[in-house]
Order: structure tokens, then sequence, then C-alpha cells
């Protein structure tokens, strides 16, 4: 008796292999990543062709690949001149313009005989121009069934107008297509899986296809594959989109309630403790938003499940101070708190203030420490092994209430007593991964974690990336904030960078302190030398700070052609004549030398050994120096309320919420900012816009907006978009937030209600299968 097969592989993970054989399969796996039918399924046409519309041909440019419809026009068979062997010209148009194909040598005999004066058909291939002309040489083409007379009415009887109308209206589906893989064979495959395969059950729960007027799952991959019109399309794609958006929010419902329901101590607020004692002694009156927020954060901490939030709000809006009495408030009710940051100069200035603000506070067993004192301790990777060993100490037998570190802390093997509150701050990119290496650190359940965002995020994002935790937001900064002004200082107005110079003396006559920021160190040859590696240690932000190197990387060559002696003259000319971004190791001499000579000058960078970084951040703060000389090590977080002038060399090397970050350090207290953007990219350019862009406002939640929209998505979701497969094809996290929101709510209640999934079998396989998918990734590293 033949065996029952209890499990049935999902038909959607059937090798492509099986249903269109072997060389067709390999195309589409090296060309265009696909593997699976379920694959194949996912890769949605582009668009729709109509044979009635032709292309435009007048839109083609030159070096795109393009899949054309056009007519043929005329064919001319003749002998090349120069070569043996024929050449066949066919030149198609779209009813105005034309496109030349070329065929030769023994290529033209196929095309000779099909392509025929009234034929229509599609062509793909690359554009080029010959002679003035354009054309596509041997291009790759499919003539459309119907021959000469199908788009002709002549003579001929109603019925047959009719069908011939419905011909030249039927769709014609024009997909991403790859070298020896045109989107009409594409289209074939794909019909091939759609006839064959069993596409299985439906995932998204019937009620909820019912109340957002959803079609079903093989109704949808027909409707956007071979649609009888466009509405059809449109309802297929937007079945789709849904389930882009409810299957990545149902794993997120899954896991904050999967969160949810562990056990943490709780630690309620104390009265008459450090809180309290912190507050009264605090030099400036908290903002509504930094009440309402620590209100939040405060029921959160006295709950008895862990506490997952995200704290968004814009550069300078005093989330420090936020997470600061989060902690104290765990410290008050016998626990520790440990505070991430993402560089050691930031963990560094992290402990500083802290210990600046506490005072007396952070002076347990000391010499005028107060009675209800705690510690403060730095751990850090590079510190000396007298001071790590302390620090160890006290953060092990808890007589240290507040651990200040970065990242590393989680994999290094450090002991808490009571770990009761886990604060990360200015990270874009802190993962499933990384909390459940914190949990590690908690015996007998889970700390409560504060996740602080560099910059604003956009909702969706938040929502999608951030989705398993719960957010608040601070709107507003405090009171008293004076303007930054945000200057461009562009390669057509020389005087405009001497006249920075002047500015800046002047700040420093007038006592105040100014950054000079570079996009590169430039003490090593080789490679790598851009990148600063304190940055990488610490992971910053890969959306900004990777972004950044990433321009670098993928620079458009005009840039590079762009002489340097031709830009702002004598003035701003550098030696050797190489052309290439300004590092520290360049500036310096010439800060020295030529722009500001006689001010002090500190440097900063990632290289540097941490206690000189520290130090040097130090004597910065403390005023020693006039001008710090820096890599983007102080793009989060540093605060120094003196600084007000902030120049960035090649400016348009930053993405855009980095320039928003390195903006964010000047015009930090009273004192009115002054921020320059100093470029050589020309006007013009989509460099030169991103820098107006970020000049022509400060509000943080717009600009998120803007970076959203200049970046590809994939960049914003991590590998998931940029490897062979991506997850969100229809979904864009720009214009879908209404649709990502409504996924959410029902998400949310189908897992409120049916939390294990039992009665949803085929949600929870596709839920379990993400776990091998790229989206996991996406929601892990996210
Ligand atoms: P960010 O949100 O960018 O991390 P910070 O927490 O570093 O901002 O705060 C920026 C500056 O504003 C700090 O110098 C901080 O002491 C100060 N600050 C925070 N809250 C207030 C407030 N309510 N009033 C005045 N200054 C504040
Ligand atoms: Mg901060």
């Amino acid at each position: 008796m033949a065996k029952l097969r209890l499990v049935k592989p999902a038909a959607l993970d059937e090798p492509l292999r099986s249903v269109v054989g072997d060389r067709t399969a390999k195309v589409l796996a090296d060309g265009l990543g696909l593997h699976t039918t379920g694959d194949l399924l996912h890769h949605y046409p582009r668009r729709y062709a109509t044979r009635g519309e032709l292309t435009d041909l007048a839109g083609l440019s030159d070096g795109e690949d393009v899949t054309v419809l056009a007519e043929v026009l005329t064919a001319r068979r003749r002998r090349m001149r120069q070569r043996k062997g024929d050449i066949l010209e066919v030149v198609v148009t779209d009813g105005r313009g034309r496109l030349t194909l070329t065929f030769f040598g023994r290529g033209v005999h196929e095309p000779d005989k099909e392509l025929k004066p009234g034929f229509r058909g599609m062509f793909a291939g690359r554009i080029s121009t010959y002679g003035g002309r354009r054309q596509l040489t041997h291009p790759e083409y499919h003539v459309l069934p119907g021959g000469a007379d199908a788009g002709g009415t002549g003579g001929a009887g109603t019925r047959v107008l009719a069908a011939a109308r419905e011909f030249a209206d039927e769709l014609i589906p024009v997909y991403p297509a790859t070298k020896g893989m045109t989107s009409w064979r594409i289209a074939r495959c794909v019909s091939m899986i759609l006839d064959t395969v069993d596409i299985g059950a439906d995932s998204m729960p019937e009620p909820i296809r019912r109340r957002h007027d959803l079609i079903g799952l093989r109704e949808a991959y027909e409707g956007i594959h071979r649609p009888a019109d466009l509405a059809v399309a449109r309802r297929a794609r937007e079945r789709l989109r849904w389930d882009e958006a409810f299957v990545v929010q149902a794993a997120l419902a899954r896991r904050r309630r999967a969160a949810a329901t562990l056990p943490a101590r709780p630690r309620a607020r104390v009265e008459g403790g450090l809180l309290d004692a912190f507050d009264a002694r605090l030099p400036f009156r908290l903002t509504a938003g930094q009440l309402a927020v620590g209100a939040e954060i405060a029921a959160d901490l006295a709950a008895e499940h862990p506490m997952h939030r995200l704290l968004q709000g814009d550069v300078g809006a005093g989330k420090t101070v936020v997470a600061l009495r989060a902690m104290l408030q765990v410290v008050d009710a016998g626990g520790q708190a440990a505070l991430l940051a993402p560089t050691e100069v930031l963990a560094q200035q992290h402990h500083r203030s802290i210990m600046t603000l506490l005072g007396p506070l952070a002076q347990a067993g000391q010499l005028g420490g107060a009675d209800e004192a705690t510690r403060a301790v730095l751990l850090t990777g590079s510190q000396g092994a007298k001071a790590r060993r302390a620090a160890l100490l006290d953060a092990a037998s808890g007589a240290a209430g507040i651990v200040v570190g970065t990242h590393a802390l989680l994999q290094e093997h450090v002991q808490f007593a009571d770990l009761g509150l886990v604060v990360v701050d200015e990270q874009h990119r802190f993962g499933v991964e990384q909390r459940d290496a914190l949990r590690e650190k908690v015996a007998g359940g889970r700390p409560h974690v504060l996740v602080m965002t560099a910059t604003p995020i956009p909702r969706t994002v938040a929502m999608t990336v951030f989705g398993d935790l719960d957010t608040s937001t601070l709107t507003q900064l405090p009171d008293g904030r004076a303007a930054i002004s945000t200057h461009v200082v562009p390669p057509e107005r020389p005087h405009y960078l001497r006249r920075a110079w002047e500015r800046i003396r002047e700040e420093v006559a007038a006592g105040r302190q100014v950054y000079v920021v570079c996009p590169r160190i430039g003490d090593q040859e080789g490679a790598d030398e851009d990148i600063d590696e304190d940055l990488i240690d610490g992971d910053v932000d890969e959306g900004a700070g990777a972004a950044g190197q990433d321009d670098f990387a993928q620079d458009d060559p005009a840039q590079d052609d762009f002489a340097q002696d031709d830009f702002a003259q004598d003035d701003f000319a550098q030696d050797g004549g190489e052309q290439r971004t300004w590092s520290v190791a360049d500036v310096l001499p010439r800060l020295e030398e030529d722009w500001l000579p006689g001010l002090r000058i500190g440097v900063l960078h990632g290289r540097l050994p941490a206690d000189e970084k520290d130090a040097t951040m130090r004597r910065f703060a403390a005023g020693e120096f006039d001008v710090l000389l820096a890599t983007t090590v102080i793009e989060v977080g540093v605060d120094v309320p003196n600084a007000t002038v902030m120049m960035i060399m090649d400016a348009d090397r930053f993405g855009v919420s980095q320039l928003h970050q390195l903006r964010g350090r000047v015009g930090r207290g009273a004192l009115p900012g002054l921020c320059l953007f100093v470029t050589r990219s020309p006007g013009g350019t989509k460099a030169r816009e991103r820098l107006d862009a970020v000049a022509a406002t400060t509000d943080g939640f717009e600009l998120a907006r803007l970076d959203l929209e200049q970046r590809r998505e994939g960049d914003v979701l991590g590998a998931a978009q940029s490897g062979r497969r991506s997850s969100l094809k229809l979904l864009t996290l720009l214009k879908d937030e209404e649709l990502i929101r409504t996924a959410r709510d029902e998400a949310n209640a189908l897992i409120d209600g049916d939390p294990d999934l039992t009665r949803h079998p085929v949600l929870a396989a596709e839920l379990a299968a993400l776990v091998d998918d790229d989206r996991a990734e996406y929601l892990e590293k996210g």
C-alpha cells in the first residue's frame, strides 16, 4: 500500500526547473534571481501594453534596455558593402516616431520572413544611435498573432470590427526582463505555472478579504499576470499589495504579543528617591512632550511585562533626559539600567553628561555623595584594564545603578546584579537578535527595553521596521532654541567660501566653537581609508552612515571630471592635483596655514585610540579647542552647546539624515547656529538638489520623508531588498501608509483572537516560512 504523504510541499515552493525545464530555469535564476514557482508568480509585470497603443518611440533614450510594441513600416534587405552577407533593416513605428531594427549576417533570415510591413510585434534590446537614428541591433522580437490585418477594420462587418477592437485592447504584460529572457518569454513561463500549478489555499482570512473587498489569491495571480482589462489588474495589485502589508504585520503582531506575555519585574516609581531628587536639580523645565512620554514610559516600567518602546524625536528634542529619568526610576526600584551608545565617543559623552546631570546623586560611597546616590560607570572595549575591572565589578555587584557602554556591551560577558532596563541610544537598526542577546543577561526575567532613534523616522517605517515596538514621539524642541541657518557653499561662488572662513573666525573671536567635518580620514592609503571604523564598529544607522559611504562608492563620474582647480580657484586647491574628496589629513594643514591660522584645532576620527578621542572631546567641550576637525564620528549625539558653526566639506557625500544629524550638533543652546554645506557639485545636479532641500528646512520629520523618497526602499529595509529576492514589490512605504495601518489593525485583531493561529493554519504556515525568508531578515535586522 502506498504511503500517505502527510505533508505536501507547498506548490509554490516547487523549483522552476520542474515546470519550465532546466535551461529556462537557469536563465531565470541567473538573470532574475527567480528559483521557485512562487518567485516567478511574484515577478509582476511592470506595466501593461495594448496592441492598440504602441510604445511612444520618442520617449526612448540611448543605452536604455527596452521592450517596445510597434508596427513594421518597411523591411529592406541588402548586401553589406564592407563585409560578406546581408543586412536587414526593419523600420518600425508607433504612428509618429520611427525606430530601426538592424539584423545582419546569418541572423537575417528569420526576421526577413517574419517581419512584414503591417505586422505588429514586441521588440526588445538596447537603444543606440547610429547615423543619427535610434536603433536596436539584433533585437529579440515576438510577432503578435493576427498578422497584418489584425488591427485593420476595412470591409468587415460589425462582428469582425468588434473582434478587432477587442484584440487591439488586449493587455500585454511587460515584465522586468533580462538578457536572454524577454518579457514575452517570462509571460509564457508564468502562464505555464498558472495553468498547471496548484496555488494552494489563501492565507488571507475570508472575513478580512470581505471587509476590504479583496479578491482571492488565485484570482489575484491571474489578474496581475493575465488581466482582461486594467480594472482587473488594479484589483489584483490591490489584493497582492495587501498581502505584503498583512503578512509582515501579522508577524510583527505575533512578536509583539509574545513579548507582551513574557514576565518582567515591575519597576514602579518610588516617591522620594533618585528620580525626584534629579527632577529637583534639573537646570531646565521638561517640555510637555518630555513629561507625556515620561509618563508613558513610567507606566510601562511599572508593568509585569517587558517594555518594548521606541522613542523617536528630532535632533535636539531632548531624548537623553527622558531616558535618564526612566533609568533613575528603575534604580529607585532596586534595579540597574544600561545605556548603550553606537560609538565610544558617544558612550563617553553620555557618561560625562550623566555624571554632570546627576552630580552628587551619582557619587555613592564618595565624599559629598547624596544619601540616595548610586554610581554610573563607563564600560568600553578599549579602556584600561584597571578601570574596566572596577566597572565590571560595580556592574556585577549592583553598586553601579547605571552602566554606560557601546553596543558591544551586548556581546561581552558583562554580568549585572539585576538589570532592569536597557536603553539603546541613537540606533536605527537595533534588531531582535540584539534584544535576545540582552535577555540572556537577565536571569528569571527580561529587561525593559527603550530604543531611541537618531533622527525621526517616517510613520510607515516605524510601523514596519519597528512594528513590534510601541512608539513614543517627541514632536517639539525645548523652548529657547535659537534658529539654525543653513547655506550651501557652491563651486560657482568662490567668494562664499572665503566669506565662510571669515565668519568662522568671527565666531571664534566671539568665544564660540566650530566643527569642520570631512567625509574621509585620509591617513592611510588603500581602498578602505574612507571608512571611519568607529562608525562601523558601532554599526551606526546604516541608512545614513553607510549610505554616505555608498554614495561615495557609486559617485557620478561627472563629479570626478570636475577639476579641483576650477573650484574656488587657488583658494581651495588641493596639493598633488589628484581629484578626491577632502579628508581630515588634507584639511588640517590648510586650516592651520591658510584658512584658520592661529586657531586651536582638535582632531577627531574613529581611528584614534579611545582615550585620545575621549580627551579631545573633553577638551573641545571645555573650550580648549576653537575648532574640531572631525569625520562623522560626531554625527550623532555629540552635545557641546557653545559650538555654533557646522562646516561640512564635500557635503554632497552625505545622505539627508546624516546632514540633518550633523547640523543638529549646533544650535543646541540659546546661541543661533550656522551650518555650511561646502560642495563641488555643480548646480542642477541631484546632489545639489539634496543639499538645497536639507538647507530649506530644519524639520526632521519632513526630511525623513524626503530621505525615504530619495533612497531605494531597499536601503530602508536592509538586506531584504538589495539581495536576490525582494519582499516588498507592490507596497511602497512612502505611499501606502493608510493600507499599512489598516493591515496592522487587522493583524492585531486576528492575533489577539487567535494567538497561536490554530484557526488560521495557512497563515501560520506562511509566517513559519518567513523564518527562512528575506522578509524575516529585515524584520530581524531592521
Ligand atoms: P537628542 O534628542 O538629540 O538626543 P539631547 O537629549 O542630546 O537631544 O538634548 C539636547 C540638548 O537639550 C541637551 O543639551 C539637553 O541637556 C537639552 N535639553 C533637554 N531637554 C531640555 C529642556 N526641556 N529644556 C532645555 N534644554 C533641554
Ligand atoms: Mg541624543
